[in-house]
């Protein structure tokens, strides 16, 4: 166990202090067996509180206080289930890979004068293609901001 030995600083006598159990208190008190005498000997189990888990602590003390209220103003986006953004992202980019090609296609084929194709159909199929790409790589950021 943890015994000291000191000196009495009322009378010099070497007191040995009890032993120092837990770690919470900085100091123990000690009689003195010759005088009677008490005086105060550092506790050499006293350990402060690390200051990472007090950091780690107030960092989520502050987390919480931030995430909490925007929480009940959150879009959709926030609240959806991680399976349903795992399927987003994996749909987004499915959908957008193999649109690639056949939107390659359709501009090749209003460039090379096709009749009755307009430039809108192109167009409008590469804001579509986009718009999966779009949805995967957002649903890729928010499961990665939840650290999956
Ligand atoms: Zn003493």
């Amino acid at each position: 166990m943890n015994i000291e030995h000191t000196k009495c600083p009322n009378c010099g006598g070497t007191v040995f202090s009890q032993p120092v159990s837990g770690s919470n208190q900085p100091a123990s008190t000690v009689d003195c067996k010759y005088c009677g005498s008490q005086f105060r000997v550092r506790n050499p189990n006293y350990q402060p509180e690390p200051v990472v888990h007090t950091t780690i602590n107030t960092f989520t003390a502050n987390y919480t206080n931030i995430t909490e209220p925007s929480q009940e103003r959150s879009s959709g986006w926030r609240n959806a289930k991680n399976g349903e953004h795992k399927v987003a992202r994996t749909l987004g980019y499915v959908v957008g890979g193999l649109m690639v090609p056949f939107v390659i296609g359709m501009w090749v084929a209003v460039l090379n004068n096709v009749p009755d194709l307009p430039m809108a159909v192109p167009v409008i199929f590469t804001g579509l293609m986009l718009f999966f790409f779009f949805l995967a790589r957002m649903s890729t950021r928010e499961l990665k901001r939840r650290g999956l």
